[in-house]
């Protein structure tokens, strides 16, 4: 699952997620965990600061989480 944040895609692999929560700690305006202690997006996140955005995508464990800026990869 992909959203596009304040001009960042973020884009979610639930396959790797193993439900940390870490993501969540930092970015809790973007990130949730659910039912199955698997992180997803909130419904309706803000338009975060990229830098934040980075952050929170940064310290996943397993690497579940990347983040484009057009057409570069900053993430992870
Ligand atoms: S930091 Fe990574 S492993 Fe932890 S909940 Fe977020 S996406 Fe899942």
């Amino acid at each position: 699952m992909k959203r596009e944040i304040n001009g960042l895609t973020v884009e979610i692999d639930r396959t790797l997620c193993i439900g940390s929560g870490s993501c969540v700690a930092l970015a809790a305006e973007l990130f949730e965990i659910d039912e199955k202690n698997l992180v997803r997006f909130q419904e309706d996140p803000p338009d975060l600061d990229p830098e934040q955005v980075k952050e929170a995508c940064s310290v996943c464990p397993v690497d579940a989480l990347r983040v484009h800026d057009g057409d570069e990869q900053i993430v992870p």
